[in-house]
């Protein structure tokens, strides 16, 4: 193998597609004729323009994303977004969130600083793993917006059905399912996430929001930082000041590729089968089981444990030394995850399911 390569489950930063890679490589010194590297360009430059410009359109094809939606690249990670959603979009100062693992408490933990949280639904009682029902939740008729975590990347639970939200905006965190599979985005006010789980380089979210629910900076309380107003973006281009050009470029590139095997539908396609040898795998066996309720189980973080702790790191010893990275637990949950982002091959899964089938066999013979 010319670069040496290995299976890597990291649940983010996180496997990227190899063509894309290859063709950042084959553009690192001289993109495209332009004489120097992406990352020494001006972001005010034509070149990078068109960079940004395609980036937005290709993700505006993939997604069928209406044209009332502005696609916004903001740094911060979902972090800082977990802090200026309720800046922006608190009017009332109320707002719903639905507590369904760690993503979705650091998330009400903020919103917390900025108004009225209130919980609506939740997992908890059960470590996170199921999502709620929500097909009828107390929404008071003051809630600004409802706020889901639709993929819980920790507890690896997944939302097949979105929650009633009474009328009321519908905001979601899809950093580890992002163009997993086709979305209709006329379905909430805002989608956003970070892209170093499913889409590209660490350092950015892109947000997708529906253009009435930009507040002008004016409207929002004095105090809210510039950079947080999702208006500076959006009247900006996503180019208020230097943004990150690095990830914006890749990112794109992984729009093209993803178009090139045939758009969301494809990609979904491959996730079910991919996820599907998982699942399959760990349903017969009796070494290992999923942490997950079989209804909500996610297509992109698949956590499982052992009869114990020992066990468990016995494993991940194991699968590091036979070249499969990064399947260690988030240590809130503990046990294994394997990460099968978009970008992970089936050949991937594929070995990793043998490799456990012939560790469980071999286990004390
Ligand atoms: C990783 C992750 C975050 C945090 O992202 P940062 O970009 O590191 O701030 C938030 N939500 C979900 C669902 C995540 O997987």
């Amino acid at each position: 193998m010319l670069y040496d390569r290995i299976y890597n489950f990291s649940a983010g930063p996180s496997i990227l597609p190899e063509p894309v890679l290859e063709s950042v490589r084959d553009n690192l010194l001289n993109y495209e004729g332009s004489g120097m590297c992406v990352m020494e360009m001006s972001h005010r430059s034509k070149v990078f323009q068109q960079i940004i410009d395609e980036a937005e359109q290709d993700l505006r094809d993939l997604m069928n994303i209406p044209d009332n939606y502005k696609v916004l690249f903001i740094q911060g990670g979902a972090t800082l977004a977990f802090a200026s959603i309720p800046m922006n979009l608190m009017k009332n100062g109320v707002a719903c969130y639905v507590e369904t693992g760690a993503w979705s408490k650091k998330a009400i933990a903020e919103a917390k600083k900025y108004g009225e949280v209130k919980v609506v639904a939740s997992s908890k009682d059960k470590n996170y793993s199921y999502i709620p029902d929500c097909s009828d939740l107390d929404i008071p008729d003051n809630a600004d917006y409802v706020y889901i975590c639709e993929n819980e990347t920790i507890h690896g639970t997944t939302w097949q059905k979105l929650p009633n939200t009474k009328g009321k905006i519908l905001v979601s965190d899809q950093s580890s399912m992002f163009l997993s599979k086709p979305c209709n985005v006329s379905d909430y006010g805002l989608i956003y996430g970070g892209v170093q789980k499913n889409i590209g380089p660490a350092g950015m979210i892109i947000a997708i929001i529906r253009e009435d629910l930009i507040r002008p900076a004016s409207e929002l309380p004095s105090w809210v930082p510039t950079y947080c107003a999702f208006s500076t973006h959006a009247d900006a281009g996503s180019m208020y000041n230097t943004p990150n050009c690095w990830s914006i470029y890749v990112c794109g590139q992984v729009f093209k590729y993803l178009k090139s095997i045939g758009g969301l539908e494809a990609m979904e396609k491959r996730n079910i089968e991919k996820a599907q040898i998982m699942y399959d795998f760990l349903d017969q066996s009796k070494m290992f089981k999923g942490t997950v309720q079989k209804e909500h189980r996610s297509l992109m973080n698949i956590p499982f444990v052992t009869e114990s702790a020992e066990l468990d790191a016995e494993v991940v010893a194991a699968t590091k030394k036979a070249g499969f990275d990064n399947l260690k637990g988030h240590k809130s949950v503990g046990g294994l995850r394997a990460s099968i982002y978009n970008a992970m091959p089936k050949d991937g899964v594929e070995a990793l399911v043998k490799f456990l089938t012939e560790f469980e066999a071999n286990y004390n013979k």
